[in-house]
């Protein structure tokens, strides 16, 4: 019998896991914010075309890279941030995958720029669908500018499946409330064909919120306060009456990033039973912080699902904190904007 079984080339496995961290531009947008974050960038830019279809660029002011890692970056399972797999149990940052450029540069054409502080001249490399098509010694301030251009440009089928520029914009501009909501001291910027569609600058988590959702949020703000062993919750639920029919102001993060969690949710509701009608869905922007040992990130590509040791007992935590707010805020004046 003839063997018949063989390695991929990269480009492939690259294309096969873009399929799953890329879903639409949105996708791309988290990752490369993210990415902006964990090189302690103080101010991120977001600049994007045609619902990201044709460009997404984000610009960071942080660590920037040197010329070996800007090449390396673009290698699947290249990562800064574990060295070994117990760091999968100690994780201090957005990525640990160290798949996000690989994919994107399999499937776009992307150019970086990138340069650390302490480097007269910065690298520029161009990549488009895993071939390396440029790569020079560039001008350019400290930090990472990374330009993702015709996303899809090798995946018609993908390409096709995008939905309208405002659905996709709107996934968009969800990403970029994820992430400027968890990093409220970050100064972010977003703009859309030219216009400017955020501007944030850093604050405390109550303005930030404020900020993204609207003036009108700010008396609406109820504070949640916990500390346990096990948690530490902070931040805001919306009074009951501001319930919405929408659950677009639903945030949870844990340790700094969003994730989606339909059991906390229910512990959320659960504490406002009898103070919003049936279908109205509570606001709720809340930073639960737990010990990085007693979760588990990596069960999905696009890490906004977390494996909890004891969700029975945060569960628990969750809904008294949050009943216990409603119920001071019954008695309590309303709250000043600095608090
Ligand atoms: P991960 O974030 O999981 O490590 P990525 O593919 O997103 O994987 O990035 C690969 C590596 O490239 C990162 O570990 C980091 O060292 C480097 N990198 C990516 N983006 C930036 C950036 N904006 N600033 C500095 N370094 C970056
Ligand atoms: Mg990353």
């Amino acid at each position: 019998m003839a063997d018949i079984i063989q390695l991929l080339p990269d480009h492939v496995a690259n294309q096969i896991a873009a399929g799953e961290v890329v879903q639409r531009p949105a996708s791309v947008v988290k990752e490369l914010l993210e990415n902006a974050i964990d090189a302690e960038s103080t101010e991120i830019k977001l600049i994007i075309k045609d619902s990201g279809k044709t460009l997404i660029q984000v610009i960071d002011n942080g660590k920037g890279m040197s010329v070996t890692d800007a090449r390396l970056s673009f290698e699947r399972h290249a990562t800064s941030k574990i060295r070994a797999a117990e760091d999968l149990f100690n994780l201090h940052t957005k990525g640990f995958r160290g798949e996000a450029l690989a994919s994107i540069a399999a499937i776009a054409h992307v150019e970086l720029k990138t340069k650390q502080e302490q480097d007269e001249l910065g690298t520029q490399i161009e990549i488009e669908g895993s071939d390396l098509k440029a790569q020079n010694v560039v001008v350019t301030p400290k930090g990472t500018s990374l330009a993702v251009k015709h996303l899809f440009f090798n995946i018609p089928a993908r390409r096709n499946f995008l939905k309208s520029n405002a659905v996709e914009l709107r996934h968009i501009i969800d990403e970029f409330h994820r992430v400027a909501l968890a990093h409220p001291s970050i100064v972010f910027a977003m703009y859309h064909n030219g216009s400017e569609i955020f501007n944030l600058p850093s604050s405390n988590y109550r303005q930030r919120v404020v900020n993204i959702f609207g003036g009108k949020t700010n008396e609406k703000l109820v504070p949640v306060e916990e500390t346990t062993e096990v948690l530490k919750i902070s931040g805001f639920v919306g009074k009951p009456e501001f319930a919405k029919k929408t659950k677009n102001e639903q945030f949870f993060f844990v340790n700094n990033r969003f994730i989606k969690s339909p059991y906390l949710n229910h512990a959320i509701n659960s504490a406002f039973e009898g103070l919003v009608k049936d279908g109205a869905h509570p606001s709720y922007f809340l930073n639960l912080t737990v010990d990085p040992k007693t979760i588990d990130i990596n069960i999905h590509p696009t890490k906004t699902e977390i494996k909890f040791d004891d969700e029975h007992t945060l569960y628990a935590i969750l809904r008294s904190a949050v009943k216990h707010s409603l119920g001071q805020f019954n008695i309590a004046p309303v709250l000043d904007f600095d608090s």
